[in-house]
């Protein structure tokens, strides 16, 4: 019994790991097309800012470890040209061919290059380890000074205060009028005023066709950063007949079956669903990539898991300020045919006499039900534990009279004895009546 995943990074190595231990006889091969296997593309940011020093410190496991401490075929520098369902092999690129009885396809994502000039040398994406080896021996061998990045998603949130740590003026550019894609105005307008005090200028509404465009909009870039959007990798997937989803990523069953027989996928090739909406949702983030990996993997050796879906949990950490959010925004809410009514409050994160700082809660709820929607945290400190506990409410299906009775934890130097996610719970409260 042969288990072949393609794809070597977070969702590809979880399933390799996963099937691993559910079945300790089973053949495991991972082909992934590039160098390197099991690296954390989440410590890419930190790599530019030089807060990690080497990019072989963002690498989790050589990729030698597998077979020798897991029995896990690693095979780098292995591309996968096609997928033959039928005769339940694929060919690589080279010819080669590689029967399996069991497949996980994990091919990720890749950033939008769509920009002219893209392919000019002080223009990169950050994605690849590659990438952040190329930026990083950029940096220090031309000394840029001035850097645009264009996207206000996380990704580019995290690399303009990259930048922006290690001395370069950075300018943001954004195609819509929100950060973060998350329709959320006060968010926006909250992360706005945080990025100019850190001397990042920030261009929403600009969207940004061409390099060129970045010098007749006043600011031309000595490096810039394509940080736009996410495309999954499913190119492959679909030309073997496996199904796509509304977003365009792969659809999976919760235990990350495609529609064909033995064949799996998982992290950020496919769409998962949203526990709020209960619709699809196509969310490339690593947490997911593990955990839907991880239930591949089991599945694809013989033992039954589900994930059963996403809240929508984001967090993006700048210098002094985090800012996460999860679930719905207000327009996001209405759009998704809710009647959602907000409230935003700044509440202390600790107790005064110990050195509080502010902390901004959003939290929304539907007007009918009294469900809770969603939230948004942001401030300086604790931002995960509180945007974590909105998670947990959202996915118990709360409503906010039991968010207001949490039981939450106080002591003066970590948290106040109304923790501003109470506080939050019953201003909403009010406001629902
Ligand atoms: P990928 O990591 O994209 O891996 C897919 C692999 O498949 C690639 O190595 C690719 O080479 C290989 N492949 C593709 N096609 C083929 C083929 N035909 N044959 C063989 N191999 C193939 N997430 C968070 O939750 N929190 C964060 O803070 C965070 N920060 C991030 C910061 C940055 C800069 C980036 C880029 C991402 C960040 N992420 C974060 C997202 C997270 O890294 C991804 O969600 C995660 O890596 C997805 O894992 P994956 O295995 O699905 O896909």
């Amino acid at each position: 019994m042969r288990l072949v995943v393609i794809g070597g990074v977070a969702a590809g190595m979880s399933a390799a790991a996963r099937a691993r231990r559910a079945d300790p006889s089973l053949e495991i091969v991972v082909l992934e097309k590039g160098p390197q296997v099991s690296w954390a593309a989440c410590g890419l940011p930190y790599l530019l800012s030089g807060r990690v020093n080497r990019p072989e410190d963002l690498i989790i496991r050589p990729a030698e470890s597998f077979q020798r401490e897991r029995n896990i075929g690693v095979r780098t520098g292995a591309e996968v040209a096609a997928i033959q369902p039928s005769r339940r092999q694929v060919a690589l690129c080279g010819g080669e061919r590689l029967a399996y009885d069991r497949l996980v396809i994990a091919t990720g994502a890749r950033p939008e290059r769509a920009v002219a000039g893209a392919d000019q040398p002080h223009v990169f994406t950050l994605h690849t380890l590659e990438d952040g080896r190329r930026i990083r021996a950029f940096l220090e061998e031309q000394r840029p000074r001035r850097a645009a990045v264009i996207g206000g998603g996380y990704i580019g949130l995290e690399t303009a205060d990259a930048l922006a740590e290690r001395g370069l003026a950075v300018t943001l550019f954004e195609a819509g009028a929100d950060l973060l894609g998350r329709a959320d105005p006060e968010l926006t307008r909250r992360l706005a005023e945080h990025l100019e005090g850190q001397g990042i200028e920030l261009r929403l509404n600009t969207p940004i066709t061409a390099v060129e465009d970045l010098s007749a909009a006043g600011a031309p870039a000595e490096l810039v950063i394509l940080a736009a959007r996410l495309h999954p990798n499913v190119e492959l997937a679909a030309e073997a007949g496996i199904e796509l989803g509304r977003t365009g990523a792969v659809r999976v069953t919760d235990r990350m079956e495609t529609n064909l027989a033995g064949i799996y996928a998982a992290g950020d090739c496919i769409e998962t669903l949203h526990l709020v909406t209960g619709g699809p949702v196509y969310l490339p983030l690593g947490t997911t990539a593990n955990k839907t990996g991880r239930v591949a993997g089991a599945n694809a050796a013989g033992a039954r898991e589900r994930f059963p879906g996403v809240a929508g949990t984001m967090i993006v950490a700048l210098r002094g300020l985090a800012a996460g959010v999860t679930g719905l925004s207000p327009a996001q809410a209405r759009k998704e045919g809710f009647q959602p009514t907000a409230v935003h409050i700044t509440a202390e994160d600790r107790s005064r006499y110990l050195g509080s700082r502010p902390t901004l809660v959003e939290l929304v709820a539907d007007r009918r039900t009294r469900r809770l929607l969603g939230g948004a945290v942001l401030g300086e400190r604790g931002v995960a534990g509180r945007v974590n506990v909105i998670a947990a409410a959202l996915t118990a299906g709360m409503a906010v009279e039991q968010l207001a009775q949490l039981d939450l934890a106080y002591a003066p130097p970590l948290a106040p004895v109304w923790d501003p996610l109470l506080l939050a719970a019953r201003a909403l409260l009010k406001e629902l009546g």
